[in-house]
């Protein structure tokens, strides 16, 4: 690349857009230059809009720009949206359908049957599906998703195993308090607690992970058979989703099959050498007390996933513990890698 695109961000002002803020920042590709939130921040300098709420700085430059309104047809024709979902829906739809490439972090369009939801190292094949978008919009606008936070780990950690005939799946989370957005959960609610509801939360999982393993059959995507079951809580950790999985496969492989289908795993964010790609997109930990949210979800730079504890299991097959960051691997740095994938691939032309 020898320009940088211009590109926005909707949604600047929250949890996940700020992530976006911090991975665009010196980003080789894109150069963030519309920043745009609600009535409640439009008009004000970034740095009244909001408090920073991350533990470094916030990337030169950001705090003076004034935060302007969502309106679609204004701001750069790349846009990403950290949007709250209950407006969500609406206006990136009018963005995309004013002529925006909309990259989105939100759980309003992603069982879309045109729109993909992208995991880029699982199934990048599915942006084939904006080829169905073209034909509803003349004018070029388009919208691609990336997954419910909890739901990018898990996929990341069954794409290998699809290979040995994944056929059902448990999953139980651990989801930090930073996945509820700013403020969130009360501190009264979930200091020295866990709550074990999270509203919507255990059907996106369930849903979402089918469409992102399946494949792309014409026009749409062919659900991958197997069947997920999800309990979900809430506990009291600031950024890392752990979650526990049992799975049973229609194949007998042993544990170093799997072992060597973990670590040998890569897709095409590697193959391309995409900028916010991880070198290793998921790492097994031999220790047997790993990984943990407060060690193991920074790595390279966030958007590793981190898996251990890989053992028979006496009710299904095989069972494991796997953790990624939330607001990084899954939210800001998730659409990062899908806008790079695009750009890579041409679909931005
Ligand atoms: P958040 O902290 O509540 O931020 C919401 C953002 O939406 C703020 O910038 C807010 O602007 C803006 N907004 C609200 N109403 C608006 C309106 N009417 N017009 C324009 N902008 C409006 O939420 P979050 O945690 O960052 O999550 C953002 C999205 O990402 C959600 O859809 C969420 O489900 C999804 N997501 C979050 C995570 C996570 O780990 N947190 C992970 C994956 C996906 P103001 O500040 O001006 O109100």
């Amino acid at each position: 690349m020898t320009k940088r695109i211009e590109v926005g961000l909707l949604g600047a002002t929250g949890m996940v857009g700020q992530q976006f803020i911090n991975q665009l920042a010196g980003h080789p590709w894109f150069d963030l230059t519309w920043l745009a939130a609600s009535e409640r921040s439009e008009g004000k300098r970034y740095a009244d809009a909001a408090p920073w709420r991350l533990d470094s700085a916030i990337p030169g430059g950001i705090a003076e720009k004034m935060v302007e309104p969502a309106a679609a047809g204004k701001g750069p024709k790349l846009v990403f949206s950290a949007l709250d979902a209950n407006v969500a829906g609406d206006l990136e739809q009018a963005f995309a359908d004013a002529g925006h490439f909309v990259v989105s972090n939100a759980r309003n369009h992603r069982m879309d049957p045109a729109v993909p939801l992208l995991v880029p190292e699982v199934n990048a094949e599915h942006l084939a599906l904006l080829r169905v978008q073209a034909k509803r919009r003349a004018n070029g606008g388009a919208i691609v998703t990336n997954p419910n936070c909890s739901t990018v780990v898990l996929t990341m950690a069954l794409a290998p195993l699809r290979a040995f005939g994944l056929r059902s799946c448990l999953v139980s989370t651990m989801q930090a308090v930073s996945g509820a957005g700013y403020p969130g959960v009360a501190s009264l609610d979930i200091l020295g607690n866990v709550i074990p509801f999270i509203s919507g939360e255990e059907e996106k999982i369930e849903t979402e992970t089918r469409k992102i393993l399946g494949t792309v059959a014409g026009e749409v995507v062919e659900m991958h058979p197997v069947m997920v079951s999800a309990h979900t809580n809430r506990v009291p950790v600031i950024d890392g989703h752990t979650e526990t999985v049992s799975v049973a496969l229609d194949g007998k492989p042993k544990a170093a099959d799997l072992r060597a289908a973990i670590d040998g795993f890569v897709g095409a964010p590697q193959r391309l050498g995409l900028p916010t790609a991880p070198k290793q997109p998921l790492v097994y930990m031999d220790q047997p007390n790993r990984p943990q949210p407060r060690f193991d979800a920074g790595r390279e730079r966030g958007m590793t996933v981190t898996v251990g504890r890989l053992r028979p299991c006496h009710v299904l097959d095989w069972k494991f513990v796997t953790l990624g960051h939330n607001t990084v691997r899954g939210a800001a740095g998730a659409a990062v890698l899908n806008a790079e994938l695009m750009l890579a691939e041409g679909w931005l032309d």
